[in-house]
């Protein structure tokens, strides 16, 4: 298959971290007989220094001309006292607006050889976490009326049911692409919008027969998340309830640099990025972790290229550079890595360890 992929380094680490997953993805595509084509667009920090402007019209336009959207991370303290419509971050909201993108859908999988950094208790990290939250981003109260009138404060909630459903229908597709099991999260013992939300995707279960739906109230939800979370594979919900768990979710995994994410629209085109920001702290020093950015890369191989083999074999590949005992400061320290038996090493060399250990 001939793809072109739109790849924004951006800023601080982001450009390390992009190169070891470009580096994976030429591989893939040498392996499997596939063709990358690599369109390198500004965003960011680096574009207000460019053009005076975090996302000019052109960048934009080069991402609606690939066939899919690889992000490193934008941002830094250089850019602080940028005026607040020209910061690196703006850039971001205009390249999901632009690519019409209304599904964040991240992963909270626990990999085994990392089960120590959860905060959770060993027994309920060992009968394993691998879900993955689909959050509607566009709609909901985040983007309802908001009102301040004397001491009362209004935030409005809306949600119509072409809204729903097609955030429903990523719920019921990313379910099909896994264990075929959708847990809908609403609040429908309170709201008239969760009402509407749990009919209109029990509707829609009609047309995805082979996935079992279940439906939980938001609260429930945060409990079981932390107290059972092996029982999810897919969790659909609206944007705020979404908001909070996602980043409920991501603490119980473990680093944030292993962490990878996906924003879908109507197409097949997506972003695809790391949940984590451009770490200013450790860029240029090759200590980043690559694999939040590597695993981006097997998501937009499995949700925008319907690759299965090839995003499981860089899952694979991962998988034994860390049964391998190969990690990255954030995910041990030095003095608990010695003590465990495990090795440090930095962004380029993971990058090569994960990129040797692929294969067909
Ligand atoms: P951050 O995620 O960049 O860093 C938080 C901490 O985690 C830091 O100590 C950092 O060193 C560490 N870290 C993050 N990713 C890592 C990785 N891959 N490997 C090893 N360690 C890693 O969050 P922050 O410090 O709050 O933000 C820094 C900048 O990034 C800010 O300008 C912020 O606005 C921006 N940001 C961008 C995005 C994005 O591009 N999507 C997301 C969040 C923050």
């Amino acid at each position: 298959m001939d793809k072109t992929i739109a790849v924004i380094r951006g800023d601080g680490i982001g450009p390390e971290i992009v190169r070891q997953a470009l580096l994976v993805l030429d591989r893939i595509a040498d392996l499997f007989g596939h063709s990358f084509t690599y369109t390198d667009v500004d965003m960011g920090g680096c574009a207000i220094d460019k053009y005076g402007d975090p996302l000019p019209a052109a960048e934009l336009e080069k991402c609606l001309a690939s066939d899919s959207v690889l992000l490193g991370a934008v941002g830094g303290e250089k850019w602080n006292d940028v005026p607040g419509d020209m910061r690196p971050e703006k850039g971001l909201l205009r390249l999901r607006a632009g690519l019409g993108v209304y599904s964040n859908n991240r992963p909270a999988k626990i990999w085994k050889q990392l089960a120590s950094a959860s905060p959770l208790k060993e027994s309920i990290v060992e009968k394993g976490i691998d879900f993955i939250i689909v959050r509607e981003l566009t709609g909901g109260i985040y983007f309802g009326e908001h009102k301040t009138e004397g001491n009362t404060a209004t935030d409005v909630l809306t949600y119509d049911e072409s809204e729903i459903e097609r955030i429903g229908r990523i719920g019921f597709e990313t379910a099909m692409k896994r264990k075929k099991r959708l847990c809908s999260v609403e609040k429908s013992n309170v709201l008239d919008s969760s009402r509407l939300w749990k009919k209109v995707m029990h509707r829609l279960a009609d047309e995805y027969r082979e996935v079992e739906l279940s439906d939980m109230l938001v609260d429930n939800c945060a409990m079981q998340i932390v107290k059972n979370p092996a029982q999810f594979d897919v969790i659909v919900t609206e944007n705020m309830f979404g908001d909070i768990l996602s980043d409920e979710a991501s603490q119980i995994t473990g680093s944030i640099g292993m962490i990878p994410s996906s924003s879908l629209g109507a197409g097949k085109r997506g972003l695809y990025e790391p949940i984590h920001g451009s770490a200013p702290d450790i860029a240029g020093k090759d200590l980043a972790n690559p694999i939040g950015t590597i695993l981006s890369a097997a998501m937009m191989l499995l949700y925008s290229f319907n690759m299965e083999a090839e995003a499981s074999a860089i899952e694979k590949a991962v998988s034994e550079v860390l049964d391998a005992g190969w990690r990255t400061a954030d995910i041990m320290p030095q003095e608990t890595a010695e003590a465990v038996g495990c090795k440090l090493t930095g962004c380029s060399d993971m990058g090569r360890k994960i990129l040797d250990k692929i294969e067909k």
